[in-house]
């Protein structure tokens, strides 16, 4: 019998336009393949077929209004032409039961769909954007997993008409800026790249998340091999050659800022060393370059992207001395320090504790507030705490460094707090007390760009400032201040500059403290939602129950996930324990896709694996999870 295909739940709209058809009677069509393609005011999306079979009639046209219920299309089967009527009818049941099932999926999706094209729409002509989707731009839903950063690729053409010396002029090669003038480049933009020094790859590259990577990475390997000994495999003690390992750490950063160069020369970016400064709103200048040698020039553009990144705070009443280093000077020591007092209990502050305990420093802690990591659940940061403190002398929370006196054989730190003595001496001081963004350094403000009193450039959702032109992306525009956000800012920034209509509109930025434990965070904190108010499940998962985690000697770890109580759907997750960081990806992947518990308890995970636990967090929340016994809530 043939089968009705109907419009599924499509939000708030009544009588969407038709505005292609897809197949026609006689086709052979796959269980959800797109028959139609629906467009309302707010967005486009695909009519699947609900069952394998063929179209014996197609009951709309282009042009046709269509809502909720109306009849598509009618289907036979491709199971359904058995003589067999008991067959027939468990067929039948069956295609009844995937059409009910796709059905109420496709509602989600498409309620999803709906409500995220209104968000977008209101983000969007917040922004300034006006442009509707173009009638053939194909939306995927929500769970088809295309953003909707670009919501139709209008290409309007660059203007090569505009007289200035370039189309977009990118200001700062960090992550953010490389990848919007390469972005630009990739789009036909003619794009001038200023950087200060001579080498691309900003912060990141340099002197932040590669660098401190590479030492975490021996770090990690020496303890690890410490701790085989509780498998009954004993290595002798670690001979640290710091040269050598130096030269490890600068040959990782080499082959990737070498890589940004030849990839700036093949796509023909203008690289143009030297630091700017606005000169009106179309004009940069340029000074010197890193050396200090240099004339000043101009360079005009059409298009500006700010991303000057930041620089680490250090307190001004402190000594100018080598000793007292900031996060780039303990990236590259002289020498391996016996001591080591590190300010600030945040991620950079104790990523290189981890770094020097393991190298051998006695290494204490001193953070102003009352716990290390302060944006992170407590639960989450407890095992990295645990770990931390067996590795270094002291950890002292809610304590104050009042000032710091240089000596000749040592730097003598004085403190004010609970449980810290009034003073000790160390070799070095870290200060890891915080990035302040270098908004109020290259004159933007005198050109009417709008910069806050702490040196940040506000943006809008296309990460375009004050001024029409001008965009600022990454460290300068905003927390979180993470190479992944200026990225990810840096696209939208050059699709903007070339016509395209993008927003920044991600749901979750993930954290990642990768030290070891590592601890990682995306979307709604369990502290931010009590705070806030937010009712939501939990599903979580103890790595003491993972066979794999049990394995590698580790049994300290954690997943979570955490649900919206209303519509079931992930708004935030977090994870400890090794590898943490990689885990916590899927978890942002099943935020921005509106998963609920189901969704990610019934994605298989390979077993043994830490991935396991992200599956086993969610069967915990679904009530499915077999792996513990969760006496039933009466
Ligand atoms: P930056 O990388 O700061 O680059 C800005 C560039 O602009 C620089 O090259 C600078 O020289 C140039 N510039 C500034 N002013 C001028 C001017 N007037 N003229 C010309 N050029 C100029 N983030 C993560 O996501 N993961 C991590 O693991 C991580 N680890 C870190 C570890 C450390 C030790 C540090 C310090 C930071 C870490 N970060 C990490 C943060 C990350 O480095 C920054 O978020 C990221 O680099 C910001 O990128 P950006 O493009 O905004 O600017």
């Amino acid at each position: 019998m043939a089968q009705e295909i109907k419009v599924p739940d499509i939000g708030d709209f009544d009588e969407v336009e038709v505005i292609e058809v897809l197949v026609a009677a006689g086709d052979e069509v796959e269980e959800e393949q797109a028959l139609i393609t629906l467009e309302s005011d707010k967005a486009t999306l695909e009519v699947p077929s609900s069952a394998a079979g063929k179209i014996t009639e197609m009951k709309v046209k282009e042009g046709d209004k269509v809502s909720e219920g109306d009849v598509i299309a009618l289907l036979e089967a491709a199971d359904s032409g058995s003589d067999d009527e008991g067959e027939d009818d468990k067929a039948d049941a069956k295609a009844d039961a995937k059409a009910d099932d796709a059905e109420k999926e496709e509602k989600a999706a498409n309620q999803k769909q709906a409500e995220d094209a209104e968000e977008r729409e209101k983000k969007q002509s917040k922004g300034g954007e006006k442009k509707k989707s173009s009638s053939k731009g194909k939306e995927k839903d929500a769970k088809s997993g295309e953003k909707s950063q670009k919501e139709s690729q209008s290409k309007s053409a660059p203007k090569k008409d505009h007289g200035y010396d370039c189309d977009v002029l990118v200001l700062g090669s960090g992550p953010g800026g490389y990848t919007a003038a390469f972005r630009a480049a990739d789009m036909g933009l003619n794009v001038t790249l200023v950087e200060r020094h001579s080498v691309l790859g900003g912060v990141c590259l340099n002197i932040g998340c590669i660098p401190s990577k590479a030492l975490l990475h021996s770090a990690k390997v020496i303890e690890d091999a410490a701790d085989m000994a509780n498998h009954g495999v004993s290595f002798g003690k670690p001979k640290i050659e710091l040269p050598k390992l130096m030269e490890f750490k600068q040959s990782v950063i080499d082959k990737l800022t070498g890589g940004l160069k030849s990839m700036a020369s093949k796509r023909k970016v203008n690289v143009v060393t030297g630091t700017g400064t606005f000169k009106d709103e179309h004009t940069l200048s340029i000074e010197g370059d890193s050396h200090g040698d240099g004339e000043t020039s101009e360079i005009s553009f059409n298009n500006c992207i700010i991303a000057v990144g930041s620089e680490p705070v250090i307190l001004p009443d402190w000594p100018e001395d080598d000793r007292i280093w900031d996060s780039e000077a303990a990236l590259s020591p002289d020498e391996i320090p016996k001591s080591l007092l590190v300010i600030g209990g945040g991620i950079i502050g104790l990523e290189l504790a981890n770094v020097y305990a393991a190298h051998g420093t006695d290494v204490d802690i001193v953070e102003m507030t009352d716990t290390l990591i302060p944006g992170a659940d407590r639960d989450l940061v407890k095992p990295l705490q645990k770990r931390m403190s067996s590795r270094c002398g002291n950890i002292w929370t809610g304590t104050k460094v009042t000032g710091i006196k240089a000596g000749k054989k040592s730097l003598k730190a004085s403190f004010e707090g609970k449980d810290a003595p009034e003073s000790k001496e160390y070799d070095r001081v870290l200060a890891a007390i915080g990035r302040k963004p270098n908004g109020k350094k290259i004159g933007a403000e005198n050109v009417g760009v709008k910069v806050d009193e702490r040196g940040f450039i506000t943006i809008d959702k296309q990460c375009r400032t004050s001024v029409d032109n001008i965009f600022a992306i990454g460290d300068v525009s905003g927390e979180p201040q993470l190479a992944h956000r200026a990225t990810h800012q840096g696209k939208v920034a050059a699709e903007c500059c070339a016509g395209e209509k993008a927003a920044f509109d991600a749901k979750v930025i993930p954290s990642v403290v990768y030290t070891d434990p590592e601890v990682a965070w995306t979307g709604v904190t369990e502290t931010q939602a009590k705070k806030d108010g937010i009712e939501y499940e939990k599903g979580a998962f103890p790595w003491a129950a993972s066979g794999r985690a049990l394995g590698m000697g580790t049994s300290e770890g954690n997943t979570k996930i955490l649900f919206d109580k209303e519509t079931g759907r992930a708004i935030g997750a977090g994870a400890v324990g090794p590898g943490a960081g990689e885990l916590i990806a899927e978890l942002g992947l099943a935020i921005e896709m509106g998963c609920d518990a189901h969704d990610i308890g019934l994605t298989i995970h390979p077993h043994p694996t830490l991935s396991e636990t992200v599956g086993m967090a969610a069967e915990a929340a679904a009530g499915t999870l077999t792996d513990l016994y969760i006496p039933k809530k009466k």
